[in-house]
């Protein structure tokens, strides 16, 4: 039976015709009352920055908040390999329902077949929409836009603009959002961290932001909030993400009755920089597009492993017959191109065996020799150019001349906000986009997706969706901010914040939130297992108190303070993070980036439930120190043959 507060509106009728007969019934608003209608969009990456560059055009009223000094410092700016979309240019036997295909089995079954579909039908007029803001995308000789391939698919389908991708978008999109702050359609408010949500009559109604320079508390009305807030990868203090990524307005919505959907499906990638000591705030990505001409192997025995760690060889003297292609050797019908999840799982396995390459033990070759010699040092250096050099500068090693050394780490967050097929949350007028939301990836997400959906999101799904809400709001006047709701949110932002800066401990914000890392890391980690689970959940309640006893941060609100802004976000983390435990130990099934180490074949690969878990979890916030619900959204696979993932033959 399904959840009567969980109400997906995904339209009846072929798959392939829902999105269209979706747009044809949807209320539109007229020019002129466009104009009359107030909408809030949090967040300026490549999610938030479309929405509002596409609202903005159509003639709302936009407010746009971020907390970088500039829309254009958002997280997006950190995408390296690229962008999907099915256009078929290699004219390799790509389509929309490959597209879809891939998608839904790359998250191992438990994404929304008709938001998927959507994505991959919208996902070539995204490419068009780019290239007309004078995107560089990377072009053949002949002037045609290249592909490259990605993980956990057969075609190549990747658009990229060398390992700048995300930026290259972000300027695109940037200069789409400048045009109408021109026009004044759109009204920038960079340097302002939202830090609560308003509901009035249990509609969304505007926010409680902080000026981040002068520490004043502010309010915003509006007649529809959009969140655009990314991901929630850095509850794990070490992760891909940008400083400043976070998950507080996901747990603000979450507070004030937005669902939470999925929130133990988090994104280990495979290749990124080792962790290489306790003093260290983050972690460098090296592109998935390596994967493409890179083949990733340690010593088949563990002579060589010594020397290794000891330094005495280098790992370009290592003979082939002394080498094992893991990967390859595995999964010979994808090799190195396995998904994310597989591949990252493969490389854990490889060093818990004791063959890992470094003197942690923890570490991987992704090796460029074979790749140098097939292609030459030109075109590798047209490909992957700039991601050499980022390694090289980072390790002092360099790629040319020896492998780059890699280990899994967190980079992306599948779980969300709950939403509908309009993008709308458990709360009317609260619309959750991008990263933020829990959407279209399922258990995994598949590399150059994200950026994809993020778009889709911003440029070509909310614009249209959102109309149908703000079709009943233009009679309404503006919303109010001397309201009685908009007073009580602020009195709660303004107390959270005194009482963080009365507890004056001995404690960096940093040292306590690097403590919740490792217990996320160790327990919800690569490898999660039901005792683990409730030790996490146990620890996290007990780091919390310790946080409220001891965390010291100086200076005062009403200052450009960044240890506030810290201190604020890591409140929020110790929620985030026992939320994905329960999720976790709830959904007892190996699935994508959640293993249970219970549910596992004896290969070592994940194990699925479907009978007890083809669902899509959603929490609903009980009140504090009260256990969260657990509603289920049962997910039905009409048009793709449900089977267990096979990347081997
Ligand atoms: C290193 C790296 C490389 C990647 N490469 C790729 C790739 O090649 N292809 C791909 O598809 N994906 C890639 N990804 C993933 C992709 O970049 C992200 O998923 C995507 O950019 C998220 O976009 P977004 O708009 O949802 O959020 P973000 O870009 O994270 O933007 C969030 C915005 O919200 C603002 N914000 C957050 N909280 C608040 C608040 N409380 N108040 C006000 N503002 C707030 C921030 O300031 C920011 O403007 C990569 C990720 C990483 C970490």
């Amino acid at each position: 039976m399904a959840d009567t507060k969980l109400i997906s509106k995904i339209p009846e009728g072929p798959l392939a015709e829902k999105w269209s007969k979706r747009k044809a019934e949807i209320r539109i608003v007229s020019p002129n009352n466009k104009r009359k209608l107030e909408v809030i969009v949090v967040g300026t990456g490549l999610g938030g920055a479309s929405a509002a560059a596409s609202l903005g055009e159509l003639g709302y009223n936009v407010k746009i908040f971020c907390i970088s000094d500039s829309p254009r410092r958002a997280h997006s700016i950190a995408a390296q390999g690229g962008i999907n979309a099915a256009k078929n240019y290699q004219n390799d036997n790509d389509s929309i329902y490959r597209l879809f295909y891939d998608t839904i089995k790359g998250g191992d079954y438990r994404s929304r077949e008709a938001n998927v579909y959507r994505l991959a039908e919208v996902s070539a007029s995204i490419i068009d929409q780019c290239v007309a803001q004078g995107v560089p995308f990377a072009r053949e000789y002949g002037g045609y836009l290249a592909n490259r391939s990605f993980g956990g698919v057969q075609v190549s389908r990747t658009f990229y603009a060398r390992g700048q991708t995300g930026q290259q978008l972000l300027l695109g999109a940037y200069a789409a959002l400048n045009k109408e702050i021109a026009a004044g359609t759109v009204k920038s408010y960079p340097r302002h961290e939202m830090l609560d949500l308003v509901i009035i009559d249990g509609q969304a109604k505007g926010i409680i932001a902080r000026n981040l320079v002068t520490g004043d508390i502010e309010r915003f009305g509006a007649h529809a909030v959009v969140l655009a807030t990314g991901g929630y990868g850095n509850t794990y203090f070490l992760s891909t993400n940008a400083m400043n990524s976070n998950g507080s307005a996901a747990m603000q919505a979450y507070r004030k009755g937005a669902f939470f959907a999925n929130p133990c499906f988090a994104q280990i990638h495979p290749t990124c920089i080792p962790v290489h000591g306790d003093q260290q705030c983050k972690l460098t990505l090296m592109s998935e597009s390596l994967r493409n001409d890179g083949r990733i192997w340690v010593p088949n025995n563990m002579e060589d492993v010594i020397k290794l760690r000891k330094h005495e060889i280098k790992p370009s003297q290592i003979p082939e017959e002394r080498r094992d292609y893991y990967l390859e050797r595995r999964y010979p019908a994808f090799g190195n191109l396995v998904p994310r999840d597989v591949a990252s799982r493969a490389a854990k396995e490889r060093c818990d065996a004791g063959f890992g390459v470094n003197e942690t033990g923890l570490a991987v070759f992704l090796d460029f020799a074979d790749a140098i010699k097939r292609l030459g040092h030109q075109r590798v250096e047209e490909r992957y150019g700039n991601l050499f050099q980022m390694y090289e500068k980072i390790t002092s090693s360099s790629p040319w001349e020896e492998p780059m050394m890699i280990y899994p780490a967190i980079h992306y967050t599948m779980g969300g906000l709950w939403v509908d097929y309009d993008l709308q949350t458990t709360i009317p007028g609260l619309y959750a986009i991008g990263e933020a939301n829990f959407s279209d990836h399922g258990g995994n997400r598949l590399g150059a997706s994200a950026l994809m959906q993020g778009l889709a999101d911003g440029y070509f799904i909310l614009p249209y969706t959102i109309g149908d809400y703000l079709s009943h709001k233009f009679a309404e006047p503006k919303t109010d901010i001397n309201a009685p709701e908009f007073a009580e949110a602020e009195k709660a932002v303004r107390e959270r914040i005194e009482k963080i800066f009365s507890v004056k401990g001995t404690e960096t914000v940093d040292s306590i939130h690097k403590k919740l890392g490792h217990i996320m890391w160790e327990y919800v980690g690569m490898a999660r297992n039901e005792a683990g689970l409730k030790k996490a959940i146990e620890e996290i309640g007990a780091l919390r108190k310790e946080f409220w006893k001891t965390v010291r941060v100086p200076g005062t609100n009403e200052e450009f303070n960044q240890e506030l802004e810290k201190a604020l976000r890591l409140v929020d983390f110790f929620d985030i993070g026992e939320l994905m435990a329960r999720d976790a130990l709830h959904r007892r099934e190996s699935c994508g980036g959640h293993f249970r180490e219970e549910m596992q074949t004896e290969e070592g690969e994940t194990k699925r439930d479907d009978e007890n878990f083809m669902y899509v979890g959603a929490w609903e916030y009980k009140g504090e120190g009260k256990e969260p619900e657990l509603h289920k959204e049962p997910l039905k696979y009409e048009n793709i043959k449900i089977a267990t993932r096979n990347y081997k033959d």
